[in-house]
């Protein structure tokens, strides 16, 4: 049995580690119960403490619908697990009770506090930072899901292939599309290859999307049982982080619309089809019905897709906040080989958008443009941190609203699906591609457009065409 030490913020000041003449004196740095130096951490899902704190956060989020951070949780990254009591000290400042942990991120946690997480993680930033036990402490940023709802009369898919048409009273210029109907001859997509949806979920009844729902292989369905031991019980179609359950259906309408443009079943007689006509889709929910997106959620999806050895995931949410937690997923992914392809932002500025403007090459950052070759009045842009357009204005895909039903979406979170799609396809050509090779075909194919040039990386447009041939 190791010794019990007892911890003060007191000891600490006079350690010299702590700033005094803050407001921590009413914290209480607390030993661990346990002084074993092989505590067990808890793992996803931790079903009590997580319970009670999403129902913390939703009243939270009702109450102020405008948060940019959940109030009630942080994310704390330990250094090293090699200070087991120290930490439990940390988690003791603001009675924190641990709601999951990350494999995708060791020595990551989520956090309950008891007090705002934005002035709880910049006090145990202070004090653990500077004691060297916590890489990052910062609150549960949240994001938006991006999109504008248009209307919803019926109309074609310029954005596959533009012949001028009128669409939805816009008549556009044509040519001004990523050249999928040319991409067709050469594939249509494979049932092989597997697409994350980090969205606020899909509607796997509707009839353009269910064929190309991805089913877990490692999974039986509805038997109680977590079968292939990644955390999830009966995780068949992905999973809702949002809710922790496993039903990632979706309550908000923008996930079945981007879903739709990267995968609605093609050649089928009905409705429309997605960029692939054969694809599988990944219901991971992680955002709310009003369409909050949390970091620990996305975290969450991007953790998902690499122990599952997905390799491309779509994000069509955002924020102008940089998350350290997110970004160190980001890093893990990119060393695990997954790329995530994210919509550039709806503001019309180049300040930096999130995930989008993570600086690592596994994330793809994608502008929106018009059906006349315009990047769009509302489309972030950045020389070097937006690397592509791709269609975004008035999109045709599938609604939530019923199994038939479609309806018109614009936005930079329209254009990303569109680039995912592609991938999935430069995929289903080559399958033993790794990302990097991916996403290079991807940039190096585009057609220059000249609304793009000194606004994008490539200073040009999507061409699905050019990228699987
Ligand atoms: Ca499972």
């Amino acid at each position: 049995m190791s010794k019990r030490r007892i911890f003060s913020l007191a000891g600490l000041m006079a350690a010299g580690l702590v700033m005094a003449g803050a407001n921590e004196t009413d914290l209480h740095l607390r030993p661990a119960d346990d002084g074993s130096d092989t505590m067990i951490r808890p793992q996803t899902p931790i079903s009590e403490a997580a319970r009670d704190w999403r129902r913390r956060r939703d009243e939270a989020l009702a109450a102020r619908p405008d948060l940019g951070h959940d109030p009630t949780t942080m994310l704390v990254k330990f250094r090293a697990h090699d200070l087991p009591e120290w930490e439990e000290a940390i988690r003791g400042m603001f009675e924190s009770e641990t709601v999951e942990t990350w494999d995708l991120v060791p020595g990551l946690e989520h956090l309950t506090c008891s007090r705002d997480s934005a002035d709880a993680a910049e006090v145990v930033q202070r004090i653990a930072g500077a004691l060297g036990i916590v890489e990052y402490a910062e609150p549960d940023y949240l994001y938006r899901l991006g999109a504008t709802p248009n209307d919803t009369s019926y109309g074609l898919l310029w954005g596959l292939n533009n012949t001028g048409q009128t669409v939805n009273k816009d008549r556009g210029t044509a040519n001004n599309d990523i050249d999928a109907n040319l991409a067709w001859d050469v594939t249509t997509g494979s049932s092989a290859v597997v697409v994350g949806m980090a969205d606020s979920g899909v509607r796997r009844t509707h009839v353009d999307l269910a064929a190309n729902i991805w089913t877990n292989p490692g999974e039986i369905a509805g038997n109680g049982v977590d079968d292939d031991g990644n955390g999830y019980t009966d995780d068949t179609w992905g999973w809702d982080f949002w809710n922790n359950d496993n039903n990632p259906d979706d309550d908000n309408g923008h996930g079945s619309h981007t879903a739709g443009t990267v995968g609605a079943v093609g050649n089928n007689g009905t409705g429309l089809t997605g960029v692939c006509w054969t694809v599988r889709l990944v219901g991971l929910k992680i955002g709310s019905a009003s369409g909050s997106v949390s970091s620990s959620a996305g975290i969450s999806a991007v953790n998902y897709c690499v122990t599952k050895g997905i390799k491309v995931s779509n994000h069509s949410w955002g924020g102008s906040t940089s998350s350290s937690a997110f970004n160190s997923a980001v890093t893990s992914a990119q060393a695990a080989g997954h790329m995530l392809v994210c919509a550039a932002g709806n503001s019309g500025v180049s300040t930096p958008f999130y995930p989008a403007s993570y600086s690592q090459d596994n994330i793809l950052s994608v502008a929106a443009v018009d059906n006349d070759g315009r990047m769009a009045s509302f489309s972030n842009y950045g020389a070097t941190n937006v690397d592509l357009g791709a269609p975004g204005v008035t999109i045709y895909s599938c609604s939530k609203n019923s199994n038939t039903s479609y309806a018109y979406l614009s936005g930079t979170s329209m254009a990303a699906p569109h680039v995912t799609g592609t991938a999935a396809l430069v995929w289903a050509r080559n399958p033993g591609w790794t990302y990097a090779q991916v996403r290079s075909k991807i940039l190096s194919s585009v057609k220059p457009l000249s609304s793009l040039a000194g606004k994008t990386v490539t200073g040009g447009l999507l061409n699905a065409n050019n990228a699987v041939r």
